[in-house]
């Protein structure tokens, strides 16, 4: 029997035992080796001591990216520097980019709790997981690699390589598990469709991470590849990097590792915890983290807490689908939008494919929205009337607001291996980017 790297906790009321000990421990970690928490928790008036239930978290003050920017190059860093074996950073479009520290328990954990994914999403020693996502700075490549070593399967580390690679490998190794951002996904699913090689590779399994996509695009990458099942994994640089929840093979939602830390989901204006089920900020303190510990740390990843239990029987919650960040939403005639909004009422048009734009523009006064989005394979020109005013009354009718609706030919939308580009807003002067 393979060893199990599910929780060792299995009841609600066992779990939050476990968060309290690893929030305690971690205010108290945080206050006496750092002295951004220390200064911080002086100003607020809060004490370690303080903390003596899960509700009294409340009182503690949030931690935001900019405070890790502020701290470049080791932010937040909680032991004596000589603790620190590894550090990972994030991409930065603006200013530095966030660097985070890891301590060899920092990274164990990490392992670990990436090993449970693997495990959630059925994977076992027999797997060959064939990895697609960078590797460097970047914390992708190595958390699916560490993950995959720690469960005791194979791993095959490409990186993000080329189609004519991964296809080789796909094939010669047959592979059965395929690790990439979804856009990659797409672009390699339709290339094993184009190359004709679906009979000649064993993949079962596809996991996506860092990039939010829709049901759409899934169930394309699915169908392409031919494969049993694909699972969304959320990864965040500051919180170890990507394998801290997956959707079980259930697929009600994202498990999250609630032993690990603990989720709050507030209103992004006021910080307020939103009501179960509302969408908020999601905002993440850690329980065991040494080097880089997270107080209330502020996302900015929009989602939901799911206040139903799995039917898998799991202790560990889960939340929703990401729906973007909070620096993705736009605003359109005073509608708050994230593109993950889009994503959804597309992806109950089986007439359009999965790739689309949001283009805003100004004009007679007022604000105006395009969503140019593929038509489906194999769909007539001359549906597009029909197609069109479906799709923009459902648009409509969810989002309350107006828009119009371009359709352009399957393939004829930009598809990237990294993450795509959607939201256009050129209504200020040139033309902004999301
Ligand atoms: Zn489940």
């Amino acid at each position: 029997m393979n060893k199990s790297f599910m929780p060792a906790v299995k009841t609600a009321e066992e779990l939050r035992e476990l968060q309290l000990e690893g929030l305690k421990w971690t205010v108290n970690h945080a206050y006496h080796g750092s002295s951004f928490y220390r200064n911080r928790m002086d100003k607020e008036g809060v004490r370690p001591e303080d903390i003596q239930s899960l509700d009294d978290m409340k009182r503690l003050p949030f931690t935001t990216a900019q405070d890790l920017r502020s701290g470049y190059p080791f932010p937040l860093l909680a032991v004596p520097s000589e603790k620190v074996v590894r550090i990972h950073a994030s991409s930065g479009t603006t200013g530095k980019r966030k660097v985070l520290c890891y301590t060899q328990k920092d990274i164990d954990d990490w392992a670990d709790m990436f090993a449970r994914c693997y495990e959630m999403a059925g994977l076992t020693r027999k797997d060959r997981v064939q990895i697609a996502v960078g590797y460097g700075l970047w914390t992708a490549g190595v958390g699916f690699q560490l993950g995959c070593e720690r469960l005791g399967a194979m791993t095959v580390p490409v990186g993000p390589g080329s189609r004519d690679m991964h296809c080789e490998l796909m094939v010669d190794l047959q592979s059965t598990v395929f690790c990439c951002t979804a856009s990659m996904g797409l672009l390699m699913a339709e290339e094993i469709h184009r190359r004709n090689l679906r009979d000649k590779i064993g993949l079962r399994k596809v996991i996506f991470g860092a990039e939010r996509h829709s049901e759409a695009m899934r169930r394309k990458i699915e169908e392409y590849f031919g494969i049993e099942e694909s699972f969304d994994i959320p990864g965040l640089t500051e919180l170890y990097g990507p394998g801290t929840g997956l959707e079980c093979q259930k697929h009600e939602g994202i498990h999250y590792w609630a032993d690990y830390y603990i989720l709050e989901i507030v209103d992004p204006d006021t910080l307020e915890p939103v009501p179960p089920g509302e969408t908020g900020e999601m905002v993440v303190t850690t329980l065991r983290k040494e080097a880089a510990p997270l107080i209330r740390y502020r996302t900015r990843d929009v989602t939901h807490l799911k206040p139903e239990p799995c039917s898998c029987g799991s202790v560990l919650p889960m939340h929703g689908p990401l729906l973007g960040r909070t620096d993705d939403m736009f605003i359109i005639r005073g509608v708050n939008i994230y593109p993950g909004q889009i994503d959804d009422v597309l992806s109950q048009e089986s007439k359009v494919g999965s790739e689309y734009q949001v283009v805003l523009t100004r004009g007679d006064g007022q604000d105006h929205m395009t969503i140019r989005v593929e038509r489906a394979e194999s769909v007539s020109l001359s549906e597009d009337e029909l197609i069109i005013s479906r799709l923009e009354d459902t648009i409509r009718g969810h989002l309350f607001v107006r828009c119009n609706v371009e359709l352009v030919d399957y393939g004829g939308l930009p598809r990237t291996e990294r993450k795509s580009k959607r939201v256009f807003d050129e209504r200020e002067v040139g033309i902004g980017v999301f």
